[in-house]
């Protein structure tokens, strides 16, 4: 009789504490978080003058025929240094 009460409480303590593991494994769907969502930026790429090495905007680059930018057209002219 005194094992049985014993082995009661083992089955409650143990059943206790897997519904609770169960309980922890399972994430609720509704509580899942979406990954933020990035935002997209205008990134300006900037770019160096293959002169000079100053950093312009790659609007404001004059290219060569390799494609290399320059920070002026003079630049362009004198080529790379
Ligand atoms: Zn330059």
């Amino acid at each position: 009789m005194k094992y049985l009460v014993l082995l009661l409480i083992l089955a409650v303590v143990v059943g206790w504490f897997f519904g609770r593991g169960r309980r922890k494994v399972e994430p609720p769907a509704s509580t899942k978080a979406a990954p933020p969502e990035e935002v997209p930026q205008k990134r300006i790429e900037m770019l160096a003058c293959a002169h000079c090495g100053v950093h312009l905007p790659r609007s404001e680059a004059a290219f060569d025929v390799a494609g290399r930018p320059f920070c002026t057209p003079e630049h362009r002219v004198a080529g790379p240094n």
